[in-house]
């Protein structure tokens, strides 16, 4: 995808302070964190949430997911995080490739659900 942020992203055509990666996925800290620790993870190839990547590619979904993990546990969160996905506008999504949010470290900026 041409003209996608993380995409741009994955190609290096960016910045970004990353925190883990696998073959298939990245592990950003987001630009306007939310709480003490909010990690970003993506596949490296492109889907536009997390609906699509889940139906078209289940392993990849695995794998985003266990990256979430090893994030939360480098940063010191394993026991007590969030892992959110925002889907559609409507719910807040303002990038249009996935990204699970790894948030933790303390309890300002975002309630329990
Ligand atoms: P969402 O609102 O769920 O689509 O999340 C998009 C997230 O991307 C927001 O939390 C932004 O702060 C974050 N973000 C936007 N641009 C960048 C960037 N260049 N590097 C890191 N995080 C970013
Ligand atoms: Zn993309």
């Amino acid at each position: 995808m041409e003209d996608c942020l993380f995409c741009k992203l994955v190609r290096g055509e960016i910045p970004a302070t990353v925190v883990h990666e696998t073959e298939t996925t990245l592990a950003f800290r987001d630009i306007s964190p939310k709480a003490p620790v909010h990690v970003l993870v993506i596949p490296k190839v492109h889907y536009a949430n997390v609906a699509e990547l889940a139906a078209a590619d289940p392993a990849l979904t695995g794998e985003v997911l266990a990256a979430a993990e090893a994030v939360a546990s480098k940063e010191g969160v394993r026991e007590s995080h969030r892992v959110v996905f925002n889907t559609g506008p409507a719910m807040g999504q303002t990038v249009f490739h996935v990204h699970a949010h790894v948030l933790g470290g303390g309890s300002t900026g975002f309630g329990a659900v």
